[in-house]
């Protein structure tokens, strides 16, 4: 429970809020060098290193410390925080030392940039698949939806290995063969990239792990990242409550303040209920990831409830806040059209969902 974390844990979340106070709340993010001076500030507050390995130069914190660290910078609603926290080794932790020198320590240094390529092309008959000639494996197919895809020097990429199943492979975005279909932005801002992979020629020494572990590899790293989805949430969704709290106690020009009628009152008990549950999911689930057993469902619940959590309790306070919350620069139109796609993102809610019951029904796996 967030109640129930260690005093360094405290001052984590203490040092995070301060962080969007007194730095985030002063930039202006149109200013096109705001970004670096940002990463600057949160490299001196020890936040930029949190999730780097400490035989990097990093932190080495657990996701449940990231998750105190996000809930709290994010509850602030700050500006550019998508510069606060710098990578992780994700898929490329436990690497061999080649890719340590090749790929990680210049991805947790700043210096290059990797791509997660999981999703496939609905038009696209096959997985993308690797055939193993000598030392290298030969990759066809196709990724569709990468994150970052158009700056990115390489891909960690999940391809099927002909007749022995499923690895991730780091791919170089500069071989040949592999090709940008398309470049795009979501709703939220973000860019992406879609992929082709024409005979690829990719390393045996790229592949991370044994292969058959690759699903699982991928996994790994997905299920940190929907905890961090999660802690996102859960910190917006207290932000909106508060902005939300001041509204209902400020004059209304119907004479009488919205927070003394019984019908606002209902919705604004509604989202904060809404609130309370998700984040406390959230840290449930975090202690289960951090005490080392099997998460898989708990993370599952935590990112369900907390996506879906957020998009209600925004679309609960725009209707509060009525007609100006709706003005395209207004904080609640742009979260409304930032939440969105965290209910896809990272596993869709349906699917969630559904592996949340495989997990009790197939598996035995799972906890209430
Ligand atoms: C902002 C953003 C960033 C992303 N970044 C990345 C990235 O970096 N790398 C990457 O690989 N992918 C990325 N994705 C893609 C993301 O992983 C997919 O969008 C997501 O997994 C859903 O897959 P899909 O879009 O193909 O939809 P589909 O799989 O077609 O699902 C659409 C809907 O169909 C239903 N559905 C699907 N499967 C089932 C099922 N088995 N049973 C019942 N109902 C089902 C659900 O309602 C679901 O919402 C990103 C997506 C977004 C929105």
């Amino acid at each position: 429970m967030p109640e129930l974390l260690t005093d360094e844990q405290q001052q984590l979340a203490t040092r995070a809020r301060r962080f969007a106070d007194d730095v985030l709340a002063a930039v202006d993010p149109a200013d096109t060098s705001a970004r670096s001076r940002v990463i600057d500030a949160a490299k001196e507050a020890g936040l930029f290193t949190l999730s780097q390995p400490v035989s990097h130069g990093g932190i080495g914190a657990s996701i449940l410390d990231l998750v105190v660290a996000r809930d709290a910078l994010m509850s602030r609603n700050p500006p550019l925080a998508s510069a606060v926290f710098g990578p992780g080794p994700g898929v490329l932790s436990g690497c061999s030392d080649e890719l340590v020198q090749a790929y990680l320590a210049p991805l947790l240094a700043g210096e290059k940039r990797g791509g997660f390529a999981f999703t496939e092309p609905d038009d696209a008959p096959h997985h993308t698949k690797a055939v193993r000639d000598g030392d290298v494996y030969r990759v066809t197919g196709a990724k569709s939806y990468v994150t970052g895809g158009g700056n990115a020097d390489f891909l960690n990429t999940l391809v099927e290995i002909e007749g022995e199943g499923k690895a991730m492979l780091v791919i170089d975005t500069g071989s040949t063969g592999v090709q940008i279909a398309r470049r795009f932005a979501s709703l939220d801002g973000s860019q992406h990239a879609g992929f082709t992979f024409d005979n690829v020629a990719v390393p045996v020494s790229h592949r991370l792990g044994d292969v058959g572990a690759g699903l699982k590899r991928a996994m790994g790293q997905i299920g940190d990242t929907r905890l961090l989805i999660a802690a996102d949430c859960v910190g917006l969704a207290r932000w909106v409550a508060d902005y939300c709290g001041e509204h209902l106690r400020a004059p209304h020009r119907s004479g009488k303040n919205l927070g003394d009628r019984e019908g606002v009152r209902l919705r604004f008990g509604e989202m904060r209920a809404d609130i309370y549950t998700a984040r406390a999911a959230l840290y449930r689930a975090a202690r289960h990831a951090v005490s080392g057993s099997n998460a898989v469902n708990e993370v599952s619940i935590a990112k369900y409830q907390a996506t879906e959590m957020i998009a209600r309790v925004v679309d609960k306070a725009i209707q509060l806040v009525g007609g100006n919350a709706l003005i395209t620069e207004h904080p609640l139109a742009r979260l409304y059209q930032s939440v969105r796609s965290w209910r896809l993102a990272e596993g869709a809610s349906d699917v969630l969902l559904l592996n949340i019951a495989r997990g009790a029904l197939d598996l035995d796996k799972g906890t209430l």
